[in-house]
């Protein structure tokens, strides 16, 4: 007879393979991702005198955003788990997040997340190519 009700571990193991989890700095854990919220770009400094900025300058700060395409900072939430705000460096080409850090936490440096590309092969230069596999090394 077939049980009626999978394991849940099974299930766990399924959401871990099928859904991008995000680890939440203040829960030291990493969550499915609807448990969180994309709150927008990090690192966003409010003027300390509105009232003396412009309108086309307060319409910057309120709407314009960078939106790179590589590597962002954006602020996030953990809506249903600990509820609070935190920070994460994300690809926004492959969805990856890179690191998160607390709020208030200094950004972190990029160059460590950067992938240099391979080295560039010359004209006449051959690749150097992975052996394959099993395959035995050229005695010199
Ligand atoms: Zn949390």
């Amino acid at each position: 007879m077939k049980p009626l009700l999978r394991p849940l571990r099974t299930d766990i193991q399924e959401t871990r393979q099928t859904m991008l989890l995000i680890k939440c700095p203040y829960c030291d854990e990493e969550r499915p991702e609807l448990e969180f919220r994309n709150a927008g770009e990090a690192h966003l400094v409010r003027s300390s005198s509105i009232v003396e900025q412009s309108d086309d300058d307060f319409a910057a700060f309120l709407y314009f955003r960078q939106n790179p395409k590589g590597l962002q900072f954006e602020r996030w939430r953990h809506i249903h788990g600990c509820g609070r705000f935190f920070n994460a460096v994300r690809d926004s080409v492959s969805d990856k997040f890179l690191t998160v850090y607390k709020a208030g936490e200094p950004r972190p440096n990029v160059e460590q997340f950067v992938v240099q590309p391979a080295a560039p092969v010359e004209p006449g230069e051959e690749p150097q190519a992975k052996p394959a596999r099993g395959a035995k090394k050229a005695e010199v």
